[in-house]
């Protein structure tokens, strides 16, 4: 990383979600729900295993698509699991959120999501938060009766550089920056599809993931400073 970059110029912001706008990971917060109908001990076995895949996920030792698949499929939320995990996450907000994309919105930047999450808890908060409809991209879930058994994977969202063939896709105007927390945040800016990724350490500081990044920011409030 070297001097700071002013980010004035830019006229696109695209918003990882999970740790980034929200201070949790939507399926772990999933899995906990979902495991309390299950008993303790399998409630804590499904709530480690999955907050490790994720882990490894982010930190980018496991392929996302297959990763989405496995968790999901030992999650298998109900409706109401995601209804209720859909409560906890709104309370999850990062600090700052809103008024930074007010802020942006307002010196003419086009803000996206693009998430690795499930469109049931995504786009409901994204929504809340101020983006447009038509610039929040992530998973959808697949069900079966009630409960959930997988995600659609025509979604590109659901296959491997993900993040990068969807922002490709959508010809953002540029020059554009990444905000996220991820591996596969980090791989939008490697993979050319936005001009700089700004690495967000607010709630996760993975290092695999700062070394790469343009820049680094705890909070939005901060994030807002080199624009
Ligand atoms: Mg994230």
């Amino acid at each position: 990383m070297g001097d700071p970059i002013n980010f004035g110029q830019t006229r696109s912001v695209i918003f990882d979600f999970d740790s980034t706008l929200v201070s949790l990971e939507g399926l772990d917060v999933l899995a906990s729900i979902a495991g309390s109908a299950r008993g303790p001990e399998e409630k804590a076995e499904l709530e480690m295993k999955v907050a490790e895949l994720t882990r490894e996920t982010m930190a980018g030792n496991v392929p996302f698509p297959e990763a989405l698949i496995r968790r999901v499929g030992w999650i298998r939320p109900d409706r109401r699991d995601v209804s209720r995990a859909l409560e906890v996450l709104k309370r999850s907000i990062e600090p700052g959120v809103k008024e930074a994309i007010h802020f942006l919105r307002d010196r003419g930047m086009k803000l996206l999501v693009v998430s690795g999450g499930v469109a049931d808890l995504v786009r409901p908060i994204s929504l809340e938060l101020g983006f447009a409809g038509e610039n929040i991209f992530s998973n959808e879930l697949c069900y079966e009766g009630d409960v959930a058994v997988g995600v659609d994977p025509e979604n590109f969202l659901a296959r491997d550089q993900g993040k990068v063939h969807l922002i490709r896709g959508q010809s953002l105007p540029q020059p554009s920056v990444m905000v996220g927390d991820g591996a596969t945040d980090l791989e939008v800016r490697e993979h050319g599809a936005a001009s700089y990724f700004v690495a967000y350490v607010g709630v996760c500081n993975r290092p695999e993931v700062v070394r790469g990044a343009d820049q680094v920011v705890r909070s939005f409030s901060e994030l807002l400073s080199f624009f």
